[in-house]
């Protein structure tokens, strides 16, 4: 920077701190003043060196955390120096003795509180899901302005986030709609609630909130025009009762107006309450309530109310201390307009929150008066734990009824659809964590691969690089990213087999006489009735190609005449079939209830099921188990009286079926055995380990496993190599 550019800055910087005093919602007295001038200088001091992503010189975004407080929430001067110093500790070389030093004891404690919020965003080992994120806003600190000063900070980065990286952005954003937005609403600070919803769409949802934002634009000048015409017919009635009134237009957020669309799944032009009418006058306080309900009596004079639209929070303030008179009429033009009556106060409060009521209550330089909020606000913070909570996930809910937010171990926001599960979280984070899934841990417990997950779970992937995914996977997930990436892997899998298996199939064609090429191949696949010869390499390596029926391929080939015109007709014969029943050809096996046993069975006669149907099993009382189709005729009376009779039952490839086997092992107790065991099973032959146990007892070793397999070849072969390692003595099945 230029030694010009330095001064201009230096100047601009003197005078957004002029400007810090000018707008001040509390009366700020010498000392105030002369408190609020120290921390300037010190933020100043302490930033000297440091500039934003955007380039500009740090304190810029100090002062304007500061202004936010000042202004649009009115804290006292205590909380506009703390927001001076909101960053000097957590980012310079001042300490938290030298904030007590030059500032006293509560303006520490409030910036302490401040630099622990952030330092529990960026450490990794903290767990910082949302139960601990209420709790630690609820009660880290005995200061409520703590609280009031990060949702400043907050809204300041989000106004100013333009210059950071996408990724940051949307997770800035998320977090701001989940944890921020609800917690200034709840503080009664709308305007603040507002304005960081609709910049968390911009970010999250940029299209969405350009188009609303463009049509809002562009509705501007007819909302000008039903104004005027609502203000036209009511005003002489409101001047002849001496009412010292205005009345304004209050267009509906962009973020509400996303949530109504979303809500009721309709465009932009059918949300018909696009914008309220608010009526705000001028009177004592003694007359306030009178005066509004004289209001609305002129109103209904005019335009008929909607009774069940009647809001009266004058008599009964919300919680967050909003006062006004809510009523919805048929205006002008035969359309439903909400209309806000609320006096000069009401409307301070609306926009100010408890600041401004609390100044009306106690006179404008009664510093009682901001304490006794404060208190209050703490107290309902921590009286209400519960509702917090609940107030929190309920907003988030009704926002987002199709997407949950979870948290990573670190602390991290994901977003993912409703109904996705633990597995659907590993895939998210990367498609090299979900491959290596070994299991999942929520909120610390460990849960199966398809538990569906809830707003505010923390999740913990626990990955080994021995873990590959299975057909089983696919029940297990949701998303259409981890559906397709297992998929893929699946594949990768079944090409990997297939290669080993073309070998095997090679070694055992040899010993046949036959040469494994694309005519023996093509005769092969046929002979098997398969569909290409990926399956058939597949099915030889996972051993599902039988020697019996191989050389039975092999006499039936050497008969050359024969077979020749046997081959053409089977071979058009399968390849018509395949093509008419694709899944028929695919779904060889049923089975039966959840651990998918294979039982005996008969079709029903009813609706004639055929593999790959949707199907249940019903137990009848002398033909044993009868399978229907869901959509069967008689499906429904069966399922409605007989419900304890039904089966599940489904059709499955038998090839992608896991047999699940135990395994007991006895041996001599040495060193390196388990390592060597889990080797053998693990990195051979495509196991899978579910449980594992041993124990030793005076140097006898026992083991006790249970795999799953493909198929049951494949447990012979690993028995066999199990028994050919070093001190092995005995592998039984059970
Ligand atoms: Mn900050």
């Amino acid at each position: 920077m230029t030694e010009v550019e330095l001064e201009k800055e230096n100047t601009a910087i003197a005078n957004e701190y002029r400007n810090l005093l000018k707008i001040s919602y509390q009366f700020l007295t010498d000392e105030d003043k002369k408190l609020i001038r120290l921390a300037f200088n010190t933020a100043v001091d302490a930033h000297k060196d440091q500039r934003r992503k955007s380039g500009e010189a740090y304190i810029f975004h100090p002062i304007a955390v500061a202004k936010i407080v000042a202004a649009e929430i009115g804290l006292d001067a205590t909380s506009i120096a703390a927001a001076l110093l909101h960053d000097v500790v957590e980012d310079t070389d001042f300490t938290l003795n030298d904030m007590e030093r030059l500032f006293g004891e509560t303006v520490a404690r409030i910036v302490d509180g401040l630099t622990k919020i952030s330092k529990l965003q960026n450490e990794a080992d903290v767990s910082l899901q949302a139960e601990n994120f209420r709790k630690m806003l609820l009660t880290l600190h005995d200061d409520v302005r703590v609280i009031i000063i990060k949702i400043a900070d907050r809204l300041h980065n989000m106004q100013t986030m333009a210059s950071m990286p996408s990724h940051k952005q949307v997770k800035i954003a998320s977090e701001t709609l989940y944890i921020y937005a609800p917690l200034a609403h709840r503080m009664g600070l709308y305007n603040i609630k507002t304005e960081l919803e609709d910049l968390s769409l911009k970010y999250t949802e940029p299209e969405v909130y350009n188009s609303i934002l463009e049509k809002t634009l562009e509705s501007k000048e007819e909302q000008n025009d039903y104004i005027k015409t609502f203000n036209d017919s009511i005003r002489e009635s409101l001047d002849n009762q001496n009412i010292d009134f205005q009345i304004k237009g209050r267009p509906k957020s962009i973020f509400s107006i996303r949530k109504k669309m979303l809500k009721q799944n309709v465009s932009f032009e059918e949300v018909y309450d696009k914008f309220a009418v608010r009526i705000i006058y001028k009177c004592d306080q003694e007359q306030e309530k009178f005066i509004a309900w004289k209001i609305y009596s002129i109103v209904t004079d005019h335009y008929r109310p909607n009774p069940v639209r009647l809001r009266d929070w004058i008599s009964s303030p919300k919680s967050t201390g909003y006062e006004a008179l809510h009523i919805t009429v048929m205006g002008p033009k035969g359309r439903w307009v909400e209309v806000q009556i609320r006096s000069e106060r009401m409307n301070e409060i609306a926009e100010k929150g408890y600041a401004a009521h609390y100044k009306y209550k106690q006179g404008a330089k009664d510093e009682g008066g901001l304490d006794e909020w404060l208190v209050k606000l703490q107290e309902a913070l921590e009286n209400n734990e519960a509702n917090a909570v609940d107030f929190i996930e309920q907003f988030k809910l009704n926002l987002y009824s199709k997407e949950i937010f979870v948290f990573t171990p670190k602390g991290d926001l994901k977003s993912l659809p409703k109904g996705a599960t633990s597995l659907d979280f590993a895939f998210s984070i990367h498609s090299q964590v979900g491959y290596r899934t070994r299991g999942t841990r929520v909120n610390g417990k460990l849960v199966p691969l398809s538990h569906v997950l809830k707003s505010g779970d923390q999740v913990e992937v626990i990955t080994s690089e021995n873990t590959k995914p299975t057909a089983n996977w696919l029940e297990y997930v949701t998303t259409a990213r981890a559906k397709s990436k297992i998929k893929s892997s699946l594949n990768d899998e079944k090409k990997k087999i297939a290669a080993d298996g073309k070998e095997l199939l090679s070694r055992k064609l040899k010993q046949l006489k036959i040469t494994l090429n694309e005519k023996s191949v093509n005769e092969l696949v046929s002979f098997f009735e398969l569909k290409t010869s990926l399956d058939l390499f597949y099915r030889a390596g996972l051993g599902n190609i039988d020697n019996k029926r191989l050389k039975d391929f092999a006499a039936e080939r050497s008969n050359a005449f024969i077979s020749f015109f046997k081959k053409r007709t089977r071979k058009q014969s399968t390849h018509e079939e395949v093509n008419k029943d694709e899944i028929t050809h695919k779904y060889d096996l049923l089975v039966f209830g959840k651990e998918e046993e294979k039982l005996n069975y008969k079709l029903s006669s009813c609706c004639n099921p055929i593999p790959g149907d949707q199907v249940f099993g019903f137990v009848t009382v002398s033909e044993g188990i009868k399978v229907h189709k869901t959509n069967c005729p008689n499906s429904v009376s069966l399922q409605a009286n007989y419900a304890y009779r039904i089966i599940k039952a489904k059709w499955i490839d038998s090839s992608q079926q896991e047999y699940f086997t135990d395994l007991i092992i006895t041996g001599i107790d040495q060193l390196g055995l388990v390592n060597n065991l889990t080797m053998v099973i693990s990195n051979n032959m495509h196991v899978n380990i579910k449980k594992i146990s041993f124990e030793t007892d005076d140097g006898v070793f026992t083991g006790h496993i249970t795999v799953s397999v493909q198929n049951k070849n494949t447990i012979d072969k690993l028995i066999n190599n199990i028994k050919k390692i070093n001190g092995i003595d005995r592998v039984k099945r059970v």
